[in-house]
């Protein structure tokens, strides 16, 4: 797919994962609109790339926020009439990890709730609400970022690598997410629309952590592939990097 003048769009993009998105689409071609909750910080962000030349201008898009949805589908509507790339990667572990009280047995109703809310139903959202621009687009593409730590098949499975991480409200709102994944690729499987899933990696974020392995550069490459995808790639997969992974 030549990706030279295709619009995106990068919730949370203003640090980790979704700036270095951000400029690796950028890198291709891409004009990314680059969202932040924070419009300062997304702007902050935005600055070294808008110097490298790169085509990225920063928008404000607070995800939990419906009035924000519906002011940047007006915007992309007004400025560029299309939506090429939705790359829903804003979310959010609260209180996270089994060091937290993120587990199973221990998690609030009200943590488990802003979990979902951020990382289901405001994806969900958004989505729809943009979903008339994507339509327009000859190529359009939504990489839902989800987690291996979504995979029920991992987690049921005794001595897989996640077995032993239960972070039950990040867990099944990923696992939420990887299901609106597989039902809206279906709903859009007679459109040029492609909708997956991915795995980025356990990457050195301020979620990740400095425990991680892997870096932003490696960890961004699986959602700039999904978002790249030429016509005769996959819609309604689970990915890291090219390998599918088990739901
Ligand atoms: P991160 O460094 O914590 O960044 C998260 C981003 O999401 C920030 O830009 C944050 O904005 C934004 N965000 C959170 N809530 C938001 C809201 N309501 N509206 C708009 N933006 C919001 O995390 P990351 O590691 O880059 O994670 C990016 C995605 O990858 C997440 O969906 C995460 O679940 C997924 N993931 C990460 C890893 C990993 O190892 N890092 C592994 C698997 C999956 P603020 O700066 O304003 O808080």
């Amino acid at each position: 797919m030549s990706t030279t003048k295709k619009i995106a769009l990068v919730t949370g993009g203003n640090k980790g994962l979704g700036l270095e998105t951000s400029r690796q689409l950028a890198a291709e071609g891409v004009t990314v609109l680059l969202g932040a909750r924070d419009l300062a910080k997304g702007e902050a962000s935005a600055a070294p790339l808008k110097a490298e030349g790169l085509h990225v201008r920063a928008v404000k898009i607070d995800v939990d926020d419906r009035a924000d949805h519906t002011a940047i589908a007006a915007f992309i509507e007004k400025e560029f009439g299309v939506l090429d790339i939705l790359v829903n990667n804003a979310g959010i572990m609260v209180d996270g990890g089994a060091l937290g009280t993120n587990t199973t047995l221990t998690v609030s109703e009200e943590n488990t709730r802003k979990t979902f809310d951020t990382n289901f139903f405001a994806v969900v959202a958004l989505t729809d609400a943009l979903l008339p621009l994507l339509r327009k687009s000859e190529a359009g593409r939504i990489v839902n970022l989800s987690s291996i730590l979504g995979s029920l098949t991992l987690h049921a499975t005794k001595g897989s690598p996640i077995y032993e991480a239960k972070t039950f409200a990040y867990d099944t709102s990923k696992v939420a997410l990887n299901s609106y994944t597989i039902h809206l690729a279906h709903a859009l499987k007679d459109t040029k629309i492609k909708v997956n899933s991915a795995h980025p990696g356990w990457v050195k974020t301020d979620m990740g952590t400095d425990a991680a392995p892997m870096n932003v550069v490696d960890g961004s490459k699986t959602s700039v592939w999904l978002a790249t995808l030429p016509e005769d790639g996959p819609t309604g997969g689970f990915f890291h990097m090219h390998d599918t992974l088990p739901w």
